[in-house]
């Protein structure tokens, strides 16, 4: 090989030094031809790369490409010097089909063109051309969202092949502009597959451009109803939301609410007084919930016990793990039905625990109804909290029954000998008589 190389060589610079005009000079040598699968370049052997320039040099033809119309019903094949890139040679004609396969829903067709040239440097030139599936015949669509609206997946039946078809998209959020200046919100799904429809889930909730255009900041929308389950979208027309408005969710019904990692800004009273808000389930981790910029009273008497991030649940609203603090002496009952019984059992699963800055330890059960215990010793009324073993401290899911007798203490109701214990009977802990 580089034996024909090095001759095309020698014999392309002796026959540059012929003068301008000359005849075009026929060779035996020509340049290896590569040949792609699938794809086949007859010349005649005798068909010269190199040949005389009409200028100052034998053409020496590059490696021919070839290029068919949209439609296969042509084919172009291009040559160019490698000597001067300014002498091209090209030729165009009809394609003719050898064989083919139509393609199908569930298989790729093919088909074989071939396409020959006048020109020796062409030859016949041949290619197997995959032919793309047909579209399924759909029917029984059936359209999906997933619980945070994030995703949609999209089902039907084919009737031609038989088979399920099945697509997942990622949703994007979208404004309607016709709502202007407050934009509705909403999400929509597009579908690659041919004969899905595009499937929109109204959030209910408004937004609208920052002061700078960049971001979005959401809000309730009025008059409509903001529902139990509020999502925000993580971005809306391809702007991201970055901020939730001040007093935005004030006073709504909203019981829990999907807070999207774009969100760097709550505003004041963002979710006051939304009696019903007991979770937040934020995108993004911990860390990131602990540097979301948030407003004064932003979830002022509310009732959020958990905050829900992707790498694991806080119980406090402002981004602080909870921490057990110790020595609790007694516990108070917050509730109105358990002041009219001097001697209870209240069972329920345990949310929060969480302890405050004056060193309370604050139990609040996933059914809403709040345990302050101020403190709490163990089983056999030996241990002060502190030294109760981890393993058997209330924690979280727990399923609780306390048990005791309330008494009140100037206004307020305490309770004395209460155990907290799991259902199987294990004690978590007791409070000393008084
Ligand atoms: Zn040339
Ligand atoms: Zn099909």
């Amino acid at each position: 090989m580089k034996k024909k190389l090095l001759m095309v060589a020698l014999m392309s610079a002796a026959m540059g030094l012929a003068s301008c005009g000359q005849q075009a000079a026929s060779s035996d040598s020509h340049a290896s031809v590569s040949e792609p699968v699938g794809q086949s370049v007859e010349s005649k052997e005798s068909s010269a790369i190199a040949e005389a320039s009409s200028e100052a040099h034998v053409h020496l033809w590059g490696v021919p490409t070839y290029t068919w119309s949209e439609d296969y019903t042509e084919c172009t094949a291009t040559a160019v010097c490698e000597h001067d890139d300014s002498h091209v040679i090209t030729e165009t004609v009809a394609a003719t089909i050898s064989s083919q396969q139509p393609a199908s829903c569930s298989e790729e067709g093919s088909m074989s063109l071939v396409a020959k040239f006048d020109n020796d440097v062409f030859g016949t030139y041949t290619e197997d051309i995959a032919l793309p599936k047909v579209p399924h015949t759909l029917t029984d669509f059936d359209y999906k969202w997933n619980y945070d609206h994030t995703k949609c997946t999209a089902k039907a039946y084919c009737t031609t092949c038989d088979d399920g078809v099945e697509e997942t998209v990622t949703a994007k959020g979208v404004s309607d502009a016709s709502s202007a200046p407050l934009k509705a919100l909403s999400m929509r799904a597009s579908f690659q597959t041919v004969g899905f429809a595009d499937q929109t889930f109204d959030l209910n909730i408004g937004g609208y451009l920052s002061d700078d255009e960049d971001s979005y900041i959401v809000c309730s929308y009025p008059d409509k109803l903001v529902p139990p389950t509020t999502f925000i979208p993580s971005s809306v027309d391809d702007l991201p939301v970055t901020e939730i408005a001040m007093s935005a969710f004030d006073q709504k019904g909203v019981i829990e609410v999907f807070v999207p990692a774009s969100v760097t800004t709550i505003g004041d009273e963002a979710f006051a007084y939304c009696e019903h808000l007991e979770t937040i389930v934020f995108g993004g981790t911990k860390a990131q919930w602990g540097a979301v910029t948030k407003g004064n009273r932003w979830s002022y008497a509310t009732n959020i016990w958990e905050i829900s991030c992707s790498d694991g649940i806080l119980y406090t609203e402002d981004g602080i793990e909870a921490n057990w603090t110790t020595d609790f002496p007694t516990i108070n009952i917050g509730t109105d039905e358990w002041q009219v019984q001097n001697e209870y059992y209240v069972m329920g699963i345990l949310g929060e625990i969480e302890s405050d800055k004056y060193g309370n330890c604050h139990l609040r059960m996933r059914d809403g109804s709040s345990i302050y215990l101020y403190g709490i010793r163990s089983a056999d009324d030996t241990l002060l909290y502190q030294n109760i073993p981890d393993s058997q401290k209330p924690k979280k899911g727990d399923v609780a029954v306390f048990y005791g007798k309330i008494v009140y203490y100037n206004t307020t109701l305490q309770m004395t000998n209460a155990r907290v214990m799991q259902l199987n009977g294990t004690v978590l802990g007791t409070l000393p008589q008084e």
